[in-house]
């Protein structure tokens, strides 16, 4: 049993830890969960995590409860099927997703998951993003996923719904080191129940910081039934690779502070020439590692990719590098190999 500190990271650690126990068939003991968070433990979205990751995979689990910081989970076989999972608050139907997915790749038959919560939760991908930029690099690993937003769910209204369909295949291994030439940009801005001169605001402050041209920016106002919320969207489309960038209007913060801290994000990116974002990166390191191996370019390393990075060599047979490759534009790259 593999015995793993939860103290080192946050929600993402015992994710990352759930999905590579389901792939690898290795049990593990996580104390300390989230124990430097303001509110330490299992939240309701990592409960849900956890209780879905023990339906599909038919694990024996102690300690999942709410709060809880230890956790014993025990795996058995992965089974695809049709799944609803139902997070109850605005929590993140796209974090379960992202701990479900590898392990449903892997089964022997195909899946459809309904997940029902927040679909744009601040510090969690949007499903734009796990649609537009994450679900094409895992068809390019060689498994088919479609995933479907069906109902829009913003902090803290909740009530959102997505709809996934997965074939499997073994993941092979993918080299993305160059993002190709860029095909498109666009700025988006979503409101729903929220004055559309923020909308109009934050695209404003986007032409004016990125330059780009009415046809580049798109303002849409959903049916106010979906609850308040606000997203800026930024969305790169190149030949090898999309990224997407967001920021999420708040109470008190200005339309135009949301549009810089989107513009800052796509300027880095920008300028590193790097492949792939911050975000991006440390998601794609637990298929590459279950792949057996592959590399990609990407911007300075965060936690995320370093901490999900050290607990993924505990249980896969990989070696992970981290370097360097040009100090001028801060860009690095990621190098997964089997040992
Ligand atoms: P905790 O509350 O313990 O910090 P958590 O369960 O909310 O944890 P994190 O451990 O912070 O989650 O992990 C968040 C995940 O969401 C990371 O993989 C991160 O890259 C991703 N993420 C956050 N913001 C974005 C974004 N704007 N676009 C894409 N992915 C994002």
């Amino acid at each position: 049993m593999l015995e793993i500190n939860g103290a080192e990271g946050g929600g993402q650690l015992l994710r990352s830890a759930l999905t590579l126990s389901l792939c690898t068939g290795t049990p593990f003991r996580m104390h300390g969960i989230r124990a430097g968070r303001s509110k330490p433990g299992l939240m309701r979205q990592h409960l849900t995590a956890v209780l879905a990751a023990a339906e599909i995979g038919g694990a024996d689990v102690t300690g999942a409860a709410l709060g809880a910081q230890d956790l014993v989970f025990v795996p058995g076989a992965v089974r695809g099927g049709d799944y609803r999972f139902s997070i109850g608050t605005a929590g993140s139907t796209t974090l379960v997703l992202q701990t479900l997915l590898p392990a449903l790749c892997a089964a022997a038959e195909p899946s459809t998951v309904v997940l029902e919560g927040g679909t744009h939760n601040p510090m969690a991908p949007p499903a734009d993003f796990l649609i537009q930029a994450y679900a094409p690099l895992l068809r390019q690993m060689g498994v088919d996923v479609g995933i479907e937003l069906q109902r829009y769910g913003f902090y803290p209204a909740g009530g959102g719904r997505l709809s996934v369909a997965i074939r499997p295949a073994a993941l092979q291994p993918l080299t993305l080191l160059a993002r190709g030439a860029c095909r498109s940009r666009n700025a988006c801005a979503l409101i729903s129940a929220v004055p559309s001169t923020v909308a109009e605001r934050e695209l404003a402050a986007v032409a004016r910081r990125l330059g780009y041209a009415d046809a580049e920016l798109a303002h849409r106002a959903l049916r106010p039934a979906a609850g308040p919320g606000n997203v800026l969207s930024v969305t790169l489309q190149f030949e090898h690779v999309t990224e997407v960038f967001v920021g999420f209007g708040e109470r008190g913060i200005r339309a135009e502070a949301v549009a810089e801290r989107v513009c800052e994000q796509v300027e880095a990116y920008v300028k590193s020439g790097a492949a792939v974002g911050p975000h991006l990166a440390d998601q794609l390191l637990l298929p590459l590692a279950l792949a057996g191996g592959g590399q990609f370019t990407t911007t300075a390393p965060t936690d995320h990719l370093t901490t999900n990075a050290a607990l993924i060599e505990k249980f896969v047979a990989v070696d992970i590098q981290i370097e360097k490759v040009d100090s001028a534009r801060n860009c690095w790259q990621v190098s997964v190999s089997r040992y």
